[in-house]
């Protein structure tokens, strides 16, 4: 069986316990390679090798940076078939996914932010004439990256790729449910002789090696759920070290009687179930004008009969497996006890079997619940699966007090013609991110984040760069001279 190993100094080395945890691939229900079960030594291990490199990495040029990241870019982009197909049968989304969007990303993380650093300035504050004050933006040091499991390689290099292009160094850590991209990440930093200890990863679980590596690191920046963003949270109080916490979300979709149509029950599809709804953006509360209601559920139910959950690798695929037999029963317990509440399950609500080389898989059909409340836990709780709840509404004013009623606030998307109704709204719910009239449009330079519980900080474009740097002050008195 393949022992994935950390990747620590430029060297691929197994855990200082010797202990390994299986990894599964959701596709086939089959353990396929084992992830090293890293501890305090490891994760010290990995620090001091970090902390050498940063005194070089931490003064290099920005161009030097660049130059390296563009590099390590390139040798992504020279593995992106393999990448793909390893992040689709680890995770068990399509591969089409993975080829189209994962790992594509990845590189361009990395082209991103390492030409963001060329053009990444700071401020001056003249005084007028007597003194001069310059803000200098130098990196922290160590950063520790923690990444889910659900964009395994892309959520992970979007933390590495701004933390490093600053300038500090890093030590990382995947999901021990979706490890072996980044185990593949490290061969091809080691491939091109990236420098040693300035990208470190280590795999483990995430109450102990994760841990740690919260504990060690400078600066944090991780991606998760709620519930660990609050244990995180609560370590890094205690040094009040800089930390950035992107949680998870409950989003509403929301339909106006006066949108497009066709646009939006197709895009409302897409933000259900893309990547098995295992995606923090996907909009899993649908609310819709009354007026429209019935026509859209038929539609929306007509275009979710026919998607095809199967073979990640099958080109037709549509949804693969969600990631783990434990998440596949978290999902279906959501669902009874929506059920119970008196919900109504007008597609879906099972696990599948599917036959032939994936029978021991674990999939699921996409589930579209009706006859919810707002208020009930179905629509408070995260379910993070392929299961949305459709309601509707009377009023622009009742959809706004419906959307908010969460703790979360990551994500919404609103469909309507009207534009001063899209203003009015987007401006009413407290979301960090707003779409009109569209679903997942990215651009990485925006302010990427949830409000209340849904996260702290923004990342994309300069915030990452502010966030991996420190803000100092330097502050230059001028001497006059009356004799100029
Ligand atoms: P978890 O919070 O369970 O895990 C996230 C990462 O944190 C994993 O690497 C995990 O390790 C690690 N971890 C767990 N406990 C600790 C700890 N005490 N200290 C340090 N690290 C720890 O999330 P999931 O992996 O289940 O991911 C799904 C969640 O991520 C959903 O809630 C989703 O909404 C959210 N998410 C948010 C996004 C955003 O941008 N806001 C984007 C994508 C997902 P291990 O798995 O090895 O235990």
């Amino acid at each position: 069986m393949e022992k994935i190993a950390n990747y620590i100094n430029g060297k691929l080395v197994n855990p200082n316990s010797g202990q390994y945890i299986d990894n599964f691939s959701p596709v086939n229900g089959r353990v396929y390679s084992l992830t090293p079960n890293s501890g305090k030594r490891d994760v010290v291990a990995a620090f001091k090798a970090a902390k050498k490199a940063f005194s070089l990495w931490g003064q290099s040029t920005k161009q030097y940076r660049h130059d390296w990241m563009i590099k390590l870019a390139d040798a992504i982009d020279d593995c992106e078939k393999e990448l793909a197909k390893a992040e689709s049968f680890d995770n068990g989304k399509p591969l089409w996914l993975a080829k189209t969007v994962d790992i594509p990303r990845c590189s361009a993380n990395l082209r991103f932010f390492a030409t963001a650093i060329l053009h990444f300035d700071s401020k001056t504050h003249d005084m007028d004439g007597s003194a001069l004050n310059y803000t200098l933006r130098p990196p922290i040091g160590v950063a520790g990256c923690i990444s889910p499991w659900n964009l395994p390689l892309y959520l992970l290099t979007w933390k590495i790729a701004p933390a490093i292009a600053a300038g500090n160094t890093v030590v990382a850590k995947p999901s021990e449910i979706t490890p072996y991209t980044a185990f593949l990440f490290s061969k091809i930093c080691q491939k091109i002789n990236f420098p040693k200890g300035v990208i470190n990863i280590v795999h483990g679980h995430g109450d102990t090696a994760g841990h740690e590596i919260v504990k060690e690191a400078d600066v944090v920046s991780f991606t998760g759920g709620t519930e660990t963003g609050k244990i995180i949270a609560s370590t890094v109080a205690k040094s009040f070290k800089k930390c950035s916490l992107e949680l998870g979300g409950k989003n509403p979709t929301v339909v106006f009687a006066d949108c497009d149509f066709d646009m939006s029950v197709k895009t409302a599809v897409k933000a259900s179930f893309l990547n098995q709804g295992q995606i923090c953006l996907c909009g899993s509360r649908i609310f819709v004008e009354k007026s429209i209601y019935k026509p859209f559920v038929k539609e929306f139910l007509k275009k979710t009969k026919k998607l095809t959950v199967g073979d990640p690798s099958k080109k037709n695929t549509d949804l693969g497996a969600v990631v783990s037999k434990q998440h596949l029963q978290q999902i279906l317990s959501k669902i009874k006890d929506a059920k119970d509440n008196g919900g109504k399950i007008i597609i879906g609500g099972k696990a599948l079997s599917l036959g032939g080389r994936i029978s021991s898989g674990y999939y699921m059909a996409p589930t579209i619940i009706e006859n919810t409340q707002y208020t009930d836990p179905i629509n408070q709780e995260e379910v993070f699966g392929p299961v949305v709840t459709i309601m509707p509404f009377n009023s622009e004013l009742e959809v706004v007090k419906m959307c908010n009623h969460t703790n979360y606030g990551l994500a919404a998307s609103i469909f309507t013609n009207n534009l001063s109704r899209a203003h009015r709204v987007a401006a009413k719910i407290h979301f960090g991110l707003v779409w009109i009239n569209t679903w997942l449009l990215r651009d990485l330079r925006i302010p990427f984040g949830g409000m209340r519980q849904s996260g702290l900080g923004r990342e994309g474009g300069y915030h990452s760069l502010n966030f991996f740097t420190e803000t100092k002050n330097v502050c230059l008195k001028i001497e006059n001279n009356n004799n100029i």
